[in-house]
């Protein structure tokens, strides 16, 4: 799942919380960008 983050108070906010409005649900700041969820997938051998 997809995790953004807060350019202003540098909290985290779930996808679901950003699809209803792109804002911060936290301080209202416009400016948020995609995490990337840091250890990818090592796929089996
Ligand atoms: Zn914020």
């Amino acid at each position: 799942m997809a995790e953004y983050k807060c350019f202003n108070c540098n909290r985290t906010l779930k996808e679901e919380q950003v699809r209803k409005r792109i804002r911060c649900i936290y301080c209202g700041g416009k400016i948020i960008f995609k995490t990337r969820v840091v250890g990818t997938k090592v796929k089996a051998i």
